[in-house]
């Protein structure tokens, strides 16, 4: 057995008690998981020593929410945006043509890409989707895919109603519910529903979301980003682990979430990239709702890959506290992947962290868009 000792951390959050903020500490890694965390004094002796120089160590982000399974280019629609276009669903059959006419390789070539950026920006486990396939076999190889590189995968066949079936949703649910269900449920933990006017509604939803379960998958939605309506409810209804956006929620939504224990998922990238208003984040934390911030990463609404980013905007736009935020990015992913091995540095945990070119996370908000994580390491090995 090989001990690894992580010293001369300047400020460490473990997230193991609110923040947990530890300072001179040290922390000392065996088979990849964190076998020790406290004062650097006190720490025992390990076969090896990495010496962080005081810097702030935080818990790697966990990213419970993407879309990295794609091909193409949205830019252009992005200017237009920024000159007065307004964001809708459709924008996603862009993206859709483009992946099923992708080889195999372009799209893991693409996935591996930007695994590796959100690796460098501090991320250790990241969620990633299917749904821009929506055919049996692109959603099934979207999927599988997606499975080289995460054991966080979701079947989003339910993003839009595939251009095929336009004229007919309905047989569209039949299909991602049936066919599609069965050769995507091998490779997928989750099953997704972007339940919004424009791609479907609580009934189809709710129908989706059953045959996942009943095939072993775990539900969470896409619910409340355009405009208010049911998702939210739907999701509390039926106990999912996290509902996402939230941008648009009545008291009564807030309430539901407050009393279901369903993890809130705020994506605020998508609403700097959509030049839109951002989700409520401190009416939802004062009602002692679980709040999570993910980076939405995708193609048309948002493609950010950094989670500081979305950090620093949680801070600037949606009334998070520092602190709030890194717990949201951080112990709130875990929470809305159903996670308590990731997310925090507790003695156990997977020995996930980031290493800040700053003296504390405070300057993950303070100083946004600088590229603050020297390091990132996985499992207690250095990426
Ligand atoms: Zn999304």
């Amino acid at each position: 057995m090989t001990s690894v000792a992580l010293t001369g951390i300047g400020e460490l959050s473990t997230q193991d008690d609110e923040l947990g903020l530890l300072h001179d500490a040290a922390l000392v890694v065996e088979h990849g998981r964190v076998a020790w965390v406290g004062p650097a004094a006190q720490a025992p002796a390990a076969d090896t020593a990495h010496d962080l120089g005081g810097r702030a160590v935080v818990p790697g982000f966990v990213d419970s929410h993407s879309h990295l399974v794609f091909a193409g280019d949205r830019a252009e629609e992005f200017s237009a945006r920024m000159t007065g276009t307004p964001y809708s669903a459709g924008g996603i059959r862009t993206t859709v043509a483009a992946t099923r006419a992708a080889s195999d390789e372009q799209l893991a070539a693409n996935l591996a890409r930007l695994v590796d950026e959100m690796r460098r920006q501090g991320t250790t486990t990241v969620e990633v989707k299917s749904g821009y396939g929506l055919t049996v076999h692109d959603e099934a190889r979207s999927l599988a895919l997606a499975r080289q590189v995460t054991e966080e995968t979701t079947f989003l066949g339910a993003h839009v109603v595939a251009p095929e079936y336009a004229a007919d949703p309905a047989a569209y649910v039949d299909l991602v519910t049936g066919p599609m269900l069965d050769a995507c449920a091998p490779h997928a933990r989750w099953i997704d529903v972007f339940c919004e006017t424009g791609a479907f509604d609580e009934d189809q939803a709710r129908a989706i979301l059953h045959a996942g379960r009943a095939k072993g998958l775990r539900g969470r939605l896409h619910a409340n980003q355009l405009g208010p309506g049911p998702g939210v409810r739907l999701a509390c209804e039926l106990g999912l682990v996290a509902v996402d956006h939230c941008t648009y929620l009545t008291d009564a939504d807030v309430d539901a979430l407050a009393s279901s224990g369903t993890t809130a998922t705020l994506l605020p990238g998508v609403e700097f990239s959509t030049r839109s208003p951002y989700p409520d984040g401190r009416r939802l934390l004062d009602a002692g709702v679980p709040v999570a911030i993910a980076s939405d990463c995708n193609p048309g609404s948002c493609f950010t890959s950094s989670m500081p980013l979305c950090l620093a905007l949680a801070v600037r736009e949606m009334g998070l506290s520092p602190a709030e935020a890194l717990t949201a990015a951080t112990r709130g992913g875990a929470r809305a992947l159903g996670r308590t091995d990731v997310g925090h540095l507790g003695v156990g945990a997977r020995a996930d962290l980031a290493v800040l070119d700053a003296p504390s996370y405070l300057h993950l908000a303070y100083r946004p868009g600088v590229p603050l994580v020297r390091q990132t390491f996985v499992g207690g090995r250095l990426t």
